[in-house]
């Protein structure tokens, strides 16, 4: 698995820093509001749980699972419900814990979808950020680390299903998929 890795471009202290700082913002700025962490399964278990750690005021959590990628490193760029949340979300400010955004689809997708649940307010917090990638707009209010075009594995996130226990975030060698891809 770890021969699979081209690169690693942030290490667990890396993550746990950025996850802190994030944490501690959204501390401050959550203060007195009815916080909701909604962790994007699958990709999004690792940061979500280091970030939870470093938040210090009251919070639920909650977990939904939508899917946009096939077993591909490309977006098919239609988003389905998978898991819905089970907190009803109505009156409560809903943070969106992501791994990475990429072509923006799915949580453009994911802003559509809380339109009309009447909630007190819904934002955005991603680990990685692939902002050359974008074809659609997604306004994040926290985002850890911006990374060029790479398509990389690693702290949750996958290709075809493997690669997400590795505890640091690497970049896949492309011979890894070139073989079974077009
Ligand atoms: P988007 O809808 O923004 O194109 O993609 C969001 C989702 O695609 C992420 O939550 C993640 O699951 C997957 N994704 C995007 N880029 C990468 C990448 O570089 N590596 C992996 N493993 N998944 C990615």
């Amino acid at each position: 698995m770890e021969n699979d890795i081209k690169e690693v471009l942030l290490t667990p202290e890396q993550i746990t820093a950025i996850a802190k700082d994030i944490g501690t913002q959204i501390s401050k700025d959550y203060k007195g509001k009815n916080l909701v962490l909604l962790c994007l399964l699958k990709g999004s278990i690792c940061f979500m749980a280091e970030l939870m750690k470093y938040i210090t005021i009251p919070c639920v959590i909650d977990f939904m699972a939508v899917s946009s990628y096939g077993s591909g490193t490309e977006s098919s760029g239609r988003v389905n419900i998978v898991k819905d949340m089970s907190t009803p979300a109505e009156n409560m400010d809903i943070l969106i814990v992501e791994d990475i955004i990429d072509s923006g689809n799915t949580l453009s997708f994911m802003l559509q979808y809380f339109k009309a649940k009447n909630c007190a307010s819904v934002e955005i917090a991603t680990l990685l950020n692939k902002p050359s990638r974008r074809k659609k707009e997604v306004p994040v209010k926290y985002s850890g680390q911006e990374i060029d075009d790479l398509f990389v594995v690693g702290f949750g996130l996958d290709y075809a299903e493997y690669y997400r226990n590795l505890p640091y975030i690497g970049v896949l060698k492309e011979s890894v998929y070139s073989d079974t891809e077009e």
